[in-house]
């Protein structure tokens, strides 16, 4: 999740018509997976799950600020950035947070619910992935619609090993597992996202 991540922040030009519009699909349906995968990650009691979500929040974050954003002064979209990145770590702390409780009390999450939610996310992802991709405009625009929603698919893909391991096992360590590397990749893109904006800022 570099800052050209997914939603083409880097772009500065003011997107056209029918690439607002494909923003526009792809904020609605990343914020509303952000609360599916939430709101399931609570019910079926998984770690993994909470950690996926946060990529559909800074993506919907990322969407928001191409359509909104962009357009203003350099400075909002680098006070954006900061914003978002201590959401990202703030985020990521919780989820290690839970994912200690989680371990300690030995909850054994939901696996069924935790695969069938993946695949959805999966589905979403490569469905907006391709409708980016059909109104992208040139190369790079093209490959970061590419990295991005391949990070995005190799997240769900490992909740759904997760699920798969829960459901072999009847432990909740995949679950954990999977959490831990998902919350450290958010911490340390949180991280990065924070020290590039406070440099644009301070320039
Ligand atoms: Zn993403």
């Amino acid at each position: 999740m570099s800052e050209c991540g997914c939603g083409s922040v880097c772009n500065a030009a003011p997107p056209d018509p029918r690439y607002r519009r494909a923003l526009w699909i792809a904020l609605v349906l990343n914020a509303l997976m952000f609360g599916v995968e939430l709101g399931a990650s609570f019910s079926a009691q998984s770690v993994s799950l909470l950690a996926d979500a946060v990529d559909f929040l800074g993506d919907a974050a990322n969407y928001g600020v191409a359509l909104f954003v962009l357009g203003l002064a350099p400075v909002w979209r680098s006070r954006a950035a900061l914003w978002k990145g201590w959401v990202m770590v703030g985020y990521g702390m919780f989820v290690l947070g839970k994912s200690a409780w989680q371990w300690t009390a030995g909850i054994v999450p939901e696996p069924l619910t935790m695969g069938w939610v993946s695949l959805l996310a999966l589905a979403v992802n490569v469905g907006v992935a391709a409708l980016l991709f059909v109104h992208r405009r040139g190369d790079a625009q093209a490959r970061s619609v590419w990295l991005c929603s391949r990070n995005d698919a190799l997240g769900n893909l490992a909740v759904m090993g997760a699920a798969g391991g829960v459901w072999a096992t009847a432990h909740g360590w995949p679950d954990i597992a999977v959490a831990l590397v998902l919350a450290g990749l958010a911490l340390t893109a949180g991280a990065s996202v924070i020290r590039h904006a406070r440099e644009e800022l301070r320039a």
